[in-house]
């Protein structure tokens, strides 16, 4: 949230049921209403709160993830969509929407605030393992290069879409445990391994974070398809 003298800025909206606390929480800050909010993404936990916000505020998300909004028949679907860059002015502050390519799903936007110098990643980057939307356009191949876009933007603070407040430098560890993860389902593909025993034998515990989740555990097979043995 950036809050300025014309109101504030939301990123992302949770579920539905979180729509209360949300509010009570800017209430606690600022006097000022709400008045922009920006998806980072399509999921549930992400724009659950875009119905009932819409009702007072200007929502904004990717072409994609409003698209995918409406494939789904979920709630929210936003009057504003872009495809590469956005920028918000308001009360003397700036923040900056971009599209760096899919990842965790097709419509994923990253938003900068340059005078805080802080990046929220959405999804794009969590603590801990990811989740991989294949049915969504997304993919590990791409993901690893829009990090690498990600990266070359100028932050030091970030906001990662799931976790705690996070440093520049954590995206980058988080990359390389990503890349590792990508070259052990590889090997194991390459010893011939099938998608269970994949599941079953891939080695997580010695990356910071990694687990099998059953989001992660979800993304396997798509990610056994994908990468080449
Ligand atoms: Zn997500």
């Amino acid at each position: 949230m950036l809050t300025t003298d014309e109101g504030v800025i939301l990123i992302d909206d949770k579920f539905e049921r979180n729509v209360p606390e949300i509010l009570e929480k800017v209430r606690a800050i600022t006097p000022r209403p709400v008045r922009y909010m920006i998806n980072t993404h399509h999921h549930g936990d992400h724009i659950g709160g875009n119905a009932r916000l819409m009702e007072s505020a200007e929502i904004i998300a990717h072409t994609n993830a409003r698209a995918n909004l409406v494939r789904n028949s979920m709630p929210g679907a936003t009057r504003l969509a872009f495809n590469d860059a956005f920028e918000l002015y308001l009360g003397g502050k700036r923040i900056q929407a971009r599209h760096l390519g899919f990842g965790h799903a097709n419509g994923d936007v990253v938003i900068l605030f340059p005078q805080h110098r802080l990046l929220h990643t959405g999804d794009l980057f969590v603590r801990g393992t990811p989740f991989i939307d294949y049915a969504s356009g997304g993919s590990s191949e791409t993901w690893m290069k829009t990090l690498d876009r990600i990266l070359e933007l100028e932050f030091d603070t970030v906001i990662p879409g799931h976790g705690s407040i996070s440093r520049r430098e954590d995206i980058v560890r988080w990359k390389a445990d990503f890349e590792t993860v990508r070259r052990r389902v590889r090997e194991l593909k390459r010893a011939g391994k099938s998608r269970e025993e994949v599941a079953r034998e891939l080695k997580l515990d010695d990356l910071a974070g990694w687990s099998m989740t059953g989001l992660f555990a979800k993304s396997l097979p798509g990610l056994y398809d994908e990468l080449a043995p």
